[in-house]
């Protein structure tokens, strides 16, 4: 595992989030996740981190040539750290941003890579994005994989469950044509390439877990 990279994709709800998670408390890892990024980037007062909070806030994307940019700082903050490995969640999202990524982890000399899909259906992505909910106390979120569908009440706290908002079904729909139009060519590229290890993403997180880590060994 020595400098490895570990690329994990999924459609919105996958639960690649969550593996990462799990990855780099394992593995002691760095972890680039574009959504973090930008989420720290926007809070920066200067024109592109107000620039990337208006397009964030609108439900826009942020171009690739923003996000290459960020990429190359955190890469150089990993390697004068000391790097002995990365987990990437949810890059790259185009074919273009695969060149990028890869010219970028090559400058490095990082080319151990390993591209993991966490396989669900659609139809599982928007269930799962639609009906997950929140603790109107503490804030847990609830995800409706596995048992979690079945609880009336916040494990942690006895709160009250409630939907959320901003996951509607219209908006989990167009997030999931973009994934088909943009994402979906950089996994068919891993799959002819062979670099693809596809994973079944519909099963419990520690059931997913467990084949992520036989199948990187
Ligand atoms: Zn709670």
């Amino acid at each position: 595992m020595e400098n490895q990279i570990l690329v994990l994709l999924g459609l919105p709800g996958s639960g690649k989030g969550t593996q990462a998670k799990l990855l780099r408390e394992k593995f002691n890892f760095e972890y680039m996740g574009s959504g973090d990024l930008l989420r720290s980037r926007k809070k920066v007062d200067d024109f592109t981190g107000n620039k990337i909070a208006s397009v964030i806030d609108n439900g826009g994307r942020v171009p690739t040539v923003v996000i290459t940019k960020i990429w190359m700082e955190e890469f150089e903050k990993f390697h004068q750290k000391g790097f002995s490995g990365l987990i990437v969640d949810g890059s790259p999202r185009t074919i273009m941003e695969k060149e990028l990524i890869e010219g970028a982890l090559g400058w490095y000399g990082w080319e151990n890579k390993k591209v993991i899909l966490v396989d669900i259906s659609s139809e599982e992505s928007v269930a799962r994005l639609t009906k997950r909910r929140n603790c109107k106390d503490c804030g847990k979120l609830i995800p409706y994989v596995g048992e979690f569908k079945l609880l009336e009440k916040c494990p942690d706290c006895g709160g009250e469950l409630i939907s959320r908002a901003d996951d509607d079904e219209k908006g989990v729909r167009s997030r999931l044509e973009w994934f088909k139009t943009d994402v979906q060519p950089v996994i068919d590229y891993y799959e002819k390439s062979g670099e693809l290890i596809r994973i079944n993403g519909e099963q419990s997180i520690e059931s997913v877990f467990k084949d992520v880590l036989e199948q990187i060994k």
